[in-house]
C-alpha cells in the first residue's frame, strides 16, 4: 500500500515537472534549466558574463624598469655570433682604486670604486682578481687552454677542434667575455681566501656583496643556481648594468638572460 502511495506521489511530481517544462516552453521562456547535481538551476538574465580580462602589459604590471635595453650598459655578450664583441671593441678605461693596473670602464668606474669602498668600511678586504681584459689577452688565455688540453696535437690538426670546443667550456671564447666590455670584475675577499674555490671563500663577503651590489648598479652575473641559463658558474663575477636594472634583477633573483629577454622577446638562451 505504502509503495503504491509513493509511486503515485512520484508520478504526480514527474507530471508537475513536465507540465512546468511545457508551460515555460509555451511561454517562450528558456531561462529555466532543469538538472545538475545540485537540483534546479535558474539562469538569471540579470547576470552578465564577466568581462574578458585584457592582457596586461608586463612592463607596467610587475615593476619592470622602464629602460632602453639598447644602451651600452645593457649590452649582452656571449658566444653566439650575434653577441660576440669584435676585436676592435676597446672601451675607455680607468684604473680601479686600490689596484695598480686593474682597469674598468671609465664612466662607470666611480660606481665600482664606491662599492669597494663600502665593502672596506664593512671590514672586508676586496681583491680584484680580474677586470677589463683586451680581446688579444682573452685570445691568449683561450689558446693556452686549448693547446694545454690538446697536448701534442698541433692546432693545424683537425683533431685540435675538439680540444678547442672543450676549452670553450672552461675559458670564454675571445669576444664572448664581459671582461672585454670593461663592465665586469671578479671580486674575492683577500683575507680569507684559502684557494680560488668559491666554497672556501669568505661567504660573509659574498652575502654582503649580493645584498648591496645593486645599490651601485652591479649584479651577480653567473650565480651557480642559474648555470643552466647562463652557461657559466662564476659566483664572484659582478657586472655593471646600472642601479635600476640591478635592483630589479637582484630583488627578483633572476639572471641577466631572463631580464634581457623581457625587453628582447626573440632573445634565446
Ligand atoms: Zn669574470
Amino acid at each position: 500500500m505504502r509503495d503504491r502511495v509513493s509511486w503515485l506521489l512520484c508520478m504526480a511530481l514527474l507530471l508537475l515537472v513536465l507540465a512546468g517544462i511545457v508551460i515555460s516552453r509555451a511561454q517562450g521562456r528558456t531561462d529555466i534549466i532543469f538538472g545538475g547535481a545540485d537540483g534546479v538551476y535558474v539562469r538569471d538574465e540579470g547576470i552578465v558574463a564577466a568581462p574578458v580580462e585584457e592582457e596586461q602589459d608586463d612592463s607596467t604590471d610587475e615593476g619592470w624598469p622602464d629602460i632602453d635595453i639598447t644602451q651600452a650598459q645593457y649590452r649582452m655578450v656571449n658566444d653566439n655570433t650575434e653577441f660576440l664583441l669584435p676585436s676592435s671593441f676597446e672601451p675607455d678605461c680607468g684604473i680601479i682604486a686600490g689596484t695598480s693596473y686593474m682597469m674598468f670602464d671609465y664612466e662607470t668606474l666611480p660606481y665600482l670604486d664606491a662599492m669597494l669602498e663600502a665593502a672596506k668600511n664593512e671590514g672586508f678586504t676586496p681583491y680584484i682578481a680580474a677586470a677589463y681584459r683586451t680581446y688579444s689577452y682573452q685570445t691568449q688565455m683561450f689558446n693556452a687552454k686549448a693547446s694545454a688540453l690538446a697536448g701534442d696535437i698541433d692546432y693545424m690538426d683537425p683533431r685540435y677542434q675538439q680540444y678547442a670546443q672543450k676549452a670553450k667550456t672552461i675559458v670564454m671564447y675571445p669576444g664572448s667575455s664581459e671582461h672585454q666590455l670593461g663592465l665586469a670584475v671578479d671580486i674575492w675577499d683577500r683575507q680569507r681566501n684559502v684557494t680560488p674555490l668559491y666554497e672556501n671563500m669568505n661567504q660573509d663577503f659574498f652575502n654582503w656583496l649580493d645584498s648591496n651590489c645593486a645599490k651601485y648598479g652591479f649584479i651577480k652575473r653567473y650565480p651557480t643556481r642559474k648555470l643552466l641559463l647562463t652557461g657559466w658558474d662564476e659566483p664572484w663575477h659582478y657586472r655593471y648594468v646600472g642601479v635600476e636594472a640591478a635592483t630589479y634583477i637582484m630583488e627578483h633573483g633572476i639572471c641577466y638572460e631572463e631580464f634581457y629577454k623581457h625587453y628582447m622577446p626573440d632573445f634565446k638562451y
